[in-house]
């Protein structure tokens, strides 16, 4: 089974510009590098725009393509050639970026294995008045990449901490879903083994937004699977490959791309899975109590969990503590 967008053309070659396509030939046909009518040319503005773009000294939080080399914003590309270092996960990812755009500031990696030793001496750096940009292999650090305790040590040193925003999967996915976005929850990664990832989507069974989860295409058949099952037939989007050649976003409830992807081949490529939100409020059945109680049960106490499970499902505060109660107490016995 294939499910592909409504009334949407089956994305192939050619629909996009490729991560390595840049603008050449094709550009001067496109008014691009010719002015409609007189003036300025679409790459003179370009030019002039980079020109006044300020970068201070500090901490610069430089979101990149997820894809398409295209997308890079100026001010990206601005930052990141002022910049006197560029922390990057991967210097031969962003090396590939560095050549792209003639850039030629020092690459030094920040990721999570030497983030020890490379958070303080990216500090030192700052504290010494130098502009240093952190970027990822992809999209906006920080979000399912590091980042975070070097934000916390540059902000705890009272140093600048500057967002230069763009593209990131996520937020490409969820506009693109078709599915609500006035309120939504960014999930990250679910967990690999799958009683600790059905724990985790239990606990977010009932959040009254949609869901956004990053996956890889070994898992997304499984996970599929396991979403249809704890979240029911909401409507969902499988987005993969976004801004690049291969793009392709389908559009289906959950357990029609769970049976469409368990049924296929193992897609090739990067993939984000959007949950639309549970349909209304629903009344929680007595095992989606417990299955939601039991989650929380491993993570925080009968008191705390039992008003987290009574506020996510709208049952009676008390019922659900005794309920909780229960469940601890059986859990108890069970160890014994
Ligand atoms: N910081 C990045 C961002 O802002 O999107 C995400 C980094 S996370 C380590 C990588 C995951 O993002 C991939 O496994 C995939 O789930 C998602 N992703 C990244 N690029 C993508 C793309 N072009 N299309 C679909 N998903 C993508």
């Amino acid at each position: 089974m294939r499910i592909l967008s409504s009334g949407a053309a089956p994305p192939g070659p050619g629909r996009r510009f490729g991560a390595d396509d840049h603008m050449g030939s094709r550009a001067a046909s496109d008014g691009i590098a010719t002015p409609a009518s007189g003036g300025e040319t679409i790459v003179e503005a370009i030019r002039s725009k980079l020109k006044t773009v300020a970068v201070e000294p500090g901490l610069h939080l430089v979101a990149t393509p997820i894809g398409n080399l295209a997308d890079i914003t100026l001010r990206a590309l601005a930052t990141l050639a002022r910049a006197d270092a560029i922390a990057c996960e991967d210097t031969r990812v962003t090396g590939k970026l560095r050549s792209a755009f003639g850039l030629t500031a020092k690459l030094i990696p920040y990721h999570d294995h030497n983030a020890a030793r490379a958070g303080p001496e990216i500090i030192g750096r700052l504290k010494d008045g130098q502009i240093v940009a952190l970027v990822s292999d992809a999209g906006t650090p920080l979000i399912s990449d590091p980042g975070y305790r070097l934000v916390g040590a540059a902000i705890a040193a009272g140093i600048d901490v500057v967002s230069v925003p763009g593209p990131s999967a996520a937020l490409a996915a969820l506009v693109a879903s078709g599915l609500p976005t006035d309120r939504f929850l960014f999930a990250g990664f679910l967990p690999a083994r799958r009683a600790a990832r059905r724990a985790a989507l239990a606990e977010l069974a009932f959040v009254p937004a949609t869901l956004i989860f990053y996956e890889s295409p070994n898992r997304l058949a499984a996970s599929l699977a396991d979403l249809a099952e704890m979240l029911g037939g909401r409507p969902a989007a499988v987005a993969r490959e976004l801004t690049k050649l291969h793009e392709e976003v389908r559009r289906a409830p959950l357990p029609m791309l769970a049976a469409a992807y368990g049924a296929e081949a193992t897609p090739k490529g990067e993939i984000v899975i959007v949950a639309g939100p549970p349909a209304a409020a629903p009344e929680a059945g007595d095992d989606a109590v417990d299955r939601l109680l039991r989650a929380a049960l491993k993570k925080t106490g009968v008191r705390d969990a039992a008003a987290g499970v009574a506020a996510a499902t709208g049952r009676a505060r008390r019922d659900v503590y005794a309920r909780a109660l229960a469940l601890k107490a059986e859990a108890a016995d069970g160890d014994g």
